[in-house]
């Protein structure tokens, strides 16, 4: 639609930092390489660039709001010494309640789409131009599942369990960040 950007969708643990299941301190914050070349490639391009982020630590009594506020502003501080602005930062705090990784318990919650859909009312978002790039299935359902063009899964986190693959429709495989944003930009006239 006229006036609306797209997006390039991003999870956080095992796409932009190493995942170390959970990051409960901004000690644990660590940026995977080539990160912040990726993301200025693609602000350039002019994508807007939002993580979506399930932090289940936080509903679990892990952590708090403000211990998840200080891991994102160390994250933000990585970043801008790469020369990055995330256009948005976007957490589903909630603990599911089943062990099921891709069942749709809440809409915020990956592979909810609220996430992204509130993402896109709010920066004003064409979800249909827009790209989601996560290590999990349930990152690249929760793009699906918000009408995104195409979603790629990136083997920088969790094992790749491709028995799996049949339950999302067709997505890309990229080894890294670098690798995923490549292919958006090679896909994007
Ligand atoms: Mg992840």
């Amino acid at each position: 639609m006229p006036g609306l950007r797209p997006a390039v969708f991003l999870d956080r643990d095992g796409t932009l930092n190493v995942d170390r299941s959970y990051i409960l301190r901004p000690e644990d914050m660590q940026l995977l390489p080539g990160v912040g070349e990726a993301l200025r490639r693609l602000q350039a391009a002019g994508f807007a660039c939002v993580v979506v982020t399930n932090q289940s630590a936080v509903g679990r009594g892990m952590m708090t709001d403000v211990d998840l506020d200080q891991v994102h502003a160390e994250m933000k501080r990585q970043l801008a010494a790469l020369g990055v602005t995330l256009d948005g930062i976007y957490a589903c705090t909630i603990a599911p309640r089943t062990e099921d990784k891709i069942a749709l318990e809440y809409p915020d919650r990956k592979p909810g789409p609220g996430m992204l859909l509130r993402a896109a009312a709010d920066l004003g978002l064409d979800l249909a131009r827009s790209w989601m790039i996560g290590d999990t299935l349930r990152d690249i359902l929760a793009g699906q599942n918000a009408g995104c063009h195409e979603c790629i899964l990136v083997r920088t986190g969790h094992p790749i369990d491709e028995t799996q693959f049949g339950l999302a429709e067709p997505f890309h495989v990229a080894d890294d960040l670098v690798a995923a944003a490549r292919l958006v930009l090679a896909n994007y006239a």
